[in-house]
């Protein structure tokens, strides 16, 4: 079960690194814990696979102040939904040029608000939305986001944003018709993308539009590859691992970005919006077990279910589409049950695939006992509901980072 890429920055068996597993089993309540550490090995990852490729952590994978805090310092900008994350990027001490607004979708205010806060990069992929920004954010740089099937990714993403290659020209004349400046294309594969050819198909996506706009005098200078970029220490619905193929993924964006610069008439800086990989391999949850227990089904199958201390609803909410590495600390070895892992609440979405999907757990876990959730940093803290059932969300802790002394004055 040991995942391995040839580069070992990239090395993972999905059970967290040396600090973050003594935090989880210091961990006498449960928590979610964050390894600064972590999160700054695999951006300094990203940034040489990509060199000269700017970030823009995409910040609702992880709106956790101390590791903002910590990308920024690192030179990290951010990819922001609105102004109340662009709120609080603007806390972390970055300057407002290294955040845009990512989100195509926005009201008058928003645009605004976002505005008066200093932001001048706006993703959009609409007449409307460009005549909005014109109005509310005048003289602001536009980046196109185009549409992608989203094939290959776990969460696709192709319906709700990006135009078609055949509008995105009329958006862009659009935009430097109102006084705003064209300034850039943007695409995002879908989230946990597995495939490399994803990015191959989005480059010849955007090399066309370039062609296009090119033609018509719009000479963009900026390209932003979205997120999309997976995990790696996470399963698939079933239990099996996801094996991502990392280092070919980073081949076809090198590859891509110099067709990219061979078809544009000026030279092209290049912006990633990364969100998920970056913290969901340095995240983890400290549960525990509620109950183990045996039922016989109305069809007379006996069915083994564990329900854990925190679910879909204050920690996991990704698991109806992946499951997250499970240990049970206190149980190493022993005799085991397959089961269906479930969380605490009274919702039947707040489980594990029921069919298909049955976990290995210790035959001996008795209620009360500690189970560490591996792989979990992305996705999890933001998603908690406020508390529905009365299971508020996790408190969080973070490990790393630098010492006490050596913050940012
Ligand atoms: C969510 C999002 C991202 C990050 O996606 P990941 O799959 O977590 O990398 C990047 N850009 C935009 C515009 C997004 O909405």
């Amino acid at each position: 079960m040991i995942r391995q890429t040839t580069d070992p920055r990239h090395q993972t068996d999905g059970r967290g690194t040396g600090a973050l597993r003594a935090a989880l089993a210091a961990a006498t309540e449960d928590t979610l814990i964050y390894d600064l550490d972590g999160i700054g090995r695999q951006y300094a990852a990203l940034c040489a696979e990509l060199p000269g490729v700017a970030v823009r952590f995409a910040m609702k994978a992880c709106p956790v102040d101390e590791v903002l805090d910590h990308l920024a310092r690192l030179g990290s900008g951010f990819d922001a939904a609105g102004p109340q994350e662009i709120a609080q990027a603007l806390r972390t001490g970055v300057a407002p040029e290294l955040i845009h607004y990512g989100n195509t979708v926005k009201s008058d205010r928003n645009i605004a608000e976002a505005y008066r806060l200093g932001v001048r990069d706006f993703a959009t992929d609409s007449l409307e939305d460009v005549a909005a920004i014109a109005e509310h954010a005048p003289g602001s740089r536009v980046f196109c986001r185009l549409a992608t099937t989203g094939e290959g990714a776990l969460w696709g993403l192709s319906h709700k944003f990006g135009c078609s290659p055949e509008d995105a020209p009329r958006v862009l004349d659009a935009a430097r018709t109102c006084g705003l400046v064209p300034s850039g294309l943007s695409v995002h594969v879908g989230s946990q993308q597995m495939t490399a050819e994803a990015w191959g198909a989005a480059v010849e996506s955007l090399a066309a539009v370039l062609e296009a706009v090119n033609r018509r005098g719009i000479v963009p200078n900026r390209i932003n590859l979205g997120g999309g970029l997976p995990a790696l220490g996470v399963l698939d619905r079933h239990g099996r691992p996801l094996e991502p193929p990392l280092d070919k993924m980073f081949a076809v964006i090198r590859e891509g970005m110099d067709r990219l610069r061979a078809v544009n008439a000026a030279p092209l800086e290049f912006l990633l919006e990364p969100g998920r990989h970056l913290v969901a391999d340095h995240g983890a949850i400290r549960a525990h077990v509620a109950r183990l227990s045996s039922r016989r089904r109305l069809d007379g199958t006996r069915e083994d279910w564990l329900y854990l201390s925190c679910g879909k609803f204050n920690g996991l909410y990704e698991m109806d589409q992946l499951q997250y590495r499970l240990e049970f600390p206190t149980h190493p070895g022993g005799r085991f049950v397959d089961a269906v892992v479930a969380g605490p609440t009274c919702d039947s979405d707040d489980a594990y695939a029921q069919e298909d999907g049955l976990v290995r757990v210790p035959r001996a876990v008795a209620s009360g006992d500690p189970v560490w959730i591996h792989s979990c940093g992305a996705y999890s803290t933001a998603y908690a509901t406020r508390g529905f059932n009365g299971f508020v969300p996790l408190p969080y802790t973070c490990v790393g980072g630098p010492a006490p002394d050596g913050g940012r004055a």
